[in-house]
């Protein structure tokens, strides 16, 4: 399958910073990438940032509501997203299951909000350090897969993203074999659940992609992407992940 990669811009980027958009927007005509591109900017930025684009990169959300509409002051539902011109969510993000105390019961709600508005779900999961030391890493994945998705799952509007918290804006990214350990993994535990319907899912990496790790990394077995943040700000940064992705 084609990778995805895909930029984090978190709680980062006021109108000036849609000149990224546009560079990358017009390297993705001028030397079209061998992957899906999305970017997902701060809410406020969707609806330029889809008009930046014109349909050469895709747009997305950091983060939706579980509802469609009502009472929920401060949140943005899935329908809103898809308005604006968003094809794609992030949901689970671990800032915010670790600010926002989202749980995997309030994931698997947001990924059915997705899907109820037509996005792609990019669903985050991922251990801490002290449970990576502690043995826990694949547990904590297959916990949280388990959790975040539930019934009514749509395999082909699905992406998961494995983020080891340790590794997220750190510096530090997990040896190669651990990242195999962990992607064949959730593989093992997508098609034990799923069945051949889940070779069209996804697995993302996240966590300190840079344009210098970026080709050892989506070059392991089972890594279908990348979730980027911090490369993701910086156009040639983020056009250096893209080039990265080797012909299959
Ligand atoms: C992220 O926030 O999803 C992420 C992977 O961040 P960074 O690339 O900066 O580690």
């Amino acid at each position: 399958m084609r990778p995805l990669i895909a930029g984090n811009w978190k709680m980062n980027g006021l109108l000036a910073q849609l000149e990224v958009i546009e560079r990358v927007a017009a390297s993705a005509i001028a030397a079209p990438p061998l992957a899906d591109v999305l970017i997902c900017p701060p809410a406020t930025l969707i609806g330029p940032a889809v008009q930046t684009a014109a349909g050469r990169i895709a747009i997305g959300g950091q983060d939706c509501a579980s509802e469609v509409a009502g009472a929920f002051t401060g949140d943005t539902s899935a329908e809103m997203l898809k308005d604006a011109g968003a094809s794609a969510v992030i949901v689970g993000h671990s800032e915010r299951r670790q600010h926002h105390g989202e749980t995997d019961a309030i994931v698997a709600t947001k990924v059915l909000a997705a899907w109820r508005a037509g996005l792609l779900a990019i669903i985050c999961i991922g251990e801490t350090l002290a449970q990576r030391r502690a043995g826990k890493a694949l547990s904590v994945c297959d916990e949280q897969l388990a959790g975040s998705v539930s019934e009514g799952t749509i395999t082909s509007a699905m992406a998961i993203a494995y983020e080891p918290l340790w590794a997220i804006g750190s510096g530090h990214t997990p040896k190669p074999e651990q990242i195999v350990e962990v992607h064949a993994h959730i593989r093992a535990s997508l098609t034990a659940r799923w069945g051949a319907k889940a070779s069209k899912v996804r697995i993302l990496y996240g966590g300190s992609v840079n344009p210098s790790n970026a080709r050892a990394i989506l070059a392991l077995p089972e890594v279908g992407g990348a979730l980027v943040g911090g490369a993701s700000l910086k156009a040639a940064d983020f056009e250096a992940i893209l080039a990265a992705v080797a012909r299959p």
